[in-house]
């Protein structure tokens, strides 16, 4: 069994050292059947040097370097398309993940999951601020989307060539990659780790690069913020009729001001209409949306019949 590690760095020229001996030590096991690919993305320091030094001392080292930065989900993806392995684990270039957990992972993959990822009990070193926005990004996420995404998970997790194969079949450019794999579905379990305090290096993830995350998921996973005006346009409709009833009643008891009823009516009735007329072209974006990403419509987990399996047919 092959085992690739695929880890995307951007600015890392002090972590790399140290998280190349560790890798090597956790994948020791394995000697010439592993490869540790590490992905420059675009970085402005060293860190494309470092990883040419690493190599020198680890021949299993792939270096990849990216054209310019594009970002943490996409230097993850050329590193997944560059992978071998049956298997692949992936991991930040921080250490923040204890790249030490693959033994638990793989034991768990042995059992016959497809996806194992680590599950984040605590989080140490890490700002109130960015554990109270991840918390709450995490469970706004999951009441919008139509998939269940596991709560409080990153891109730390080991998985399988088939559920690998399920992701990279998705062309779509916005790329929140633990979605895709909860999408894709398969067998999956978490494993619960402490998420260790970032060692060398500052984050990658100010509070901008975020909230483009944050917005990024969303829109992959639910259509449901373009359908919010179809509800909102029900309940000014109905707060229209309410009005009208008032305003008719106020206009015979308290004979108001010339204009007034008009006026409100006006307003109420046409703001409902406006709302649900964008509604109803949320609804048909929202179809558009889904169309344009074209991902694949399902994917085989299991196959019982006397053939040979698609999947094997496939590669024969
Ligand atoms: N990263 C990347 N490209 C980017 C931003 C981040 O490849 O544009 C990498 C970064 O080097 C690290 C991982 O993505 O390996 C996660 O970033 P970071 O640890 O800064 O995020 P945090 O743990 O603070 O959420
Ligand atoms: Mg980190």
């Amino acid at each position: 069994m092959y085992l690739s590690v695929v880890v995307p760095c951007m600015n890392e020229e002090a972590s790399i050292p140290g998280l190349v001996e560790r890798l090597t030590q956790a994948v020791k096991l394995w000697k010439d059947s592993a490869e540790i690919i590490l992905i420059d993305d675009g970085s402005t320091d060293a860190t494309w040097k470092a990883i040419e030094a690493a190599k020198a001392s680890c021949p299993q080292l792939v270096g990849l370097k990216l054209s310019a930065n594009r970002g943490h989900q996409i230097a993850l993806t050329a590193g997944l398309e560059a992978a071998k392995g049956d298997r692949i684990f992936m991991l930040d270039a921080d250490l923040q993940d204890p790249p030490e957990l693959l033994t638990d992972m793989m034991f768990m993959m042995d059992r016959g999951f497809d996806v194992v990822y680590g599950r984040r009990s605590e989080r140490r070193g890490e700002t109130m601020f960015k554990k109270a926005t991840a918390h709450l990004f995490y469970r706004f996420l999951n009441a919008m989307s139509d998939v269940p995404i596991p709560q409080d998970t990153g891109d730390f997790r080991l998985v399988n060539r088939r559920s690998l194969d399920a992701v990279l079949a998705m062309p779509e450019k916005a790329r929140f990659i633990r979605g895709m794999f909860a999408w894709a579905g398969f067998r999956q379990v978490g494993i619960e780790y402490i998420r260790a305090p970032r060692e060398l290096g500052e984050t990658k993830y100010p509070f901008r690069a975020m909230m483009r995350f944050a917005i990024d998921a969303m829109t992959a996973f639910s259509t449901k913020p373009l359908k919010l005006a179809t509800r909102l346009s029900f309940l000014s409709l109905l707060m229209a009729a309410l009005m009208g009833v008032y305003v008719f009643y106020s206009l015979v008891v308290y004979q108001t001001a010339p204009g007034w009823a008009s006026v409100i009516l006006a307003v109420s009735f046409f703001s409902g209409a406006q709302l649900l007329t964008l509604g109803i072209m949320g609804e048909y974006i929202g179809r558009l949306y889904v169309e344009a990403k074209n991902r694949p419509l399902y994917f085989v987990s299991e196959e019982e019949r006397d053939i040979a399996p698609v999947t094997q047919r496939l590669r024969a």
